[in-house]
């Protein structure tokens, strides 16, 4: 491990916890890119999720005006408090960020906010879906995830990496991998190496679109991803074949398509032929 992380974690006697995805970063110079990348200035208010031993949080609070950090491990307190000491624009919140409530860390956070976080691998797809979902005042995700969920993150249609997540995103904003980021950086290296994706929010994308339809349809077509889209419809919403047949044509779909090769604006058009046809509500 990293001498100054050894000496910090020795000197508040914490050790680190691998079933929460503890491997935490050090390299000041990549710290303060990935603030970069975020676009944090110092007018801006971040939620970091995830604060370790405070590296990035330091980083971050370099540079934004405030930043309210989740961390689910209270034996870090001392640490964070010696490490942050100095930042009085930052404040730790001890608890698990799955079981917050939107409202309730939207409140915390006062207004527009950029998320700058360095994810546990196994709560990655659940953060990024509750917070593109569920929150109102978010502008950016920065997110660092394994390289090959960024690659899936950001993918384009009609490619492998392409599913539901990432139509899920592009409902609401558009996703882009900005950096890489080798394991070797991280204390301990985890098996994997990953990158930074940003996500930038616009909450004016199909505004006046009913999302919770366009989201079950996108599930129900990835529902089976060997069969075709037409396939998955009929059992989904169990519809004849002649009616879906319909509603792809009326939506200028392909009837031999598969889930994978529409995009986001694909998707809201059959919600809206599907509405418009009556077989959903
Ligand atoms: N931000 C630090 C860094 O970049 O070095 C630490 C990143 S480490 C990959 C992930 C951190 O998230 C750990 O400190 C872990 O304890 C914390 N964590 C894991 N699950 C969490 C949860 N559900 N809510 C809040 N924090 C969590």
């Amino acid at each position: 491990m990293e001498n100054s992380l050894k000496t910090l974690l020795r000197k508040h006697n914490v050790s680190l916890k691998k079933a929460y995805g503890q491997n935490f970063l050090t390299d000041s110079a990549l710290l303060d890119e990935i603030v970069e990348k975020a676009g944090v200035e110092s007018c801006d208010t971040v939620l970091e999720i995830g604060c370790g031993a405070g590296a990035l949080t330091r980083a971050i609070a370099k540079k934004a005006k405030r930043v309210i950090g989740y961390e689910i491990d209270t034996s870090l307190k001392p640490v964070l408090s010696d490490v942050l000491s100095e930042y009085k624009n930052v404040e730790i919140i001890f608890g698990d960020i799955m079981k917050q409530k939107m409202a309730d860390v939207e409140k915390k956070l006062g207004g527009k906010y950029i998320m700058v976080a360095n994810l546990p691998y196994y709560i990655t797809t659940p953060i990024i879906m509750q917070f593109i979902e569920n929150a109102k005042n978010l502008s950016a995700m920065v997110i660092m995830v394994q390289e090959e969920v960024a690659y899936r993150l950001a993918s384009k249609e009609s490619t492998s990496d392409y599913g539901a997540i990432t139509v899920g995103i592009n409902l609401r904003g558009e996703a882009q991998v900005v950096l890489k980021v080798g394991r070797e950086k991280f204390s301990p290296p985890p098996n994997v190496d990953s990158a930074v994706v940003k996500i930038v929010i616009n909450h004016d994308k199909f505004k006046s679109v009913d999302m919770t339809a366009v989201r079950n349809i996108v599930r129900i077509a990835f529902s089976s991803r060997r069969k075709m889209l037409i396939n998955n419809i009929m059992n989904g919403f169990k519809l004849s074949r002649e009616v879906v047949e319909k509603l792809l044509t009326d939506s200028n779909i392909s009837l031999t398509a598969r889930g994978e090769n529409l995009t986001a604006k694909d998707y809201v058009c059959l919600c809206e032929t599907m509405k418009k046809a009556g077989v959903i509500q």
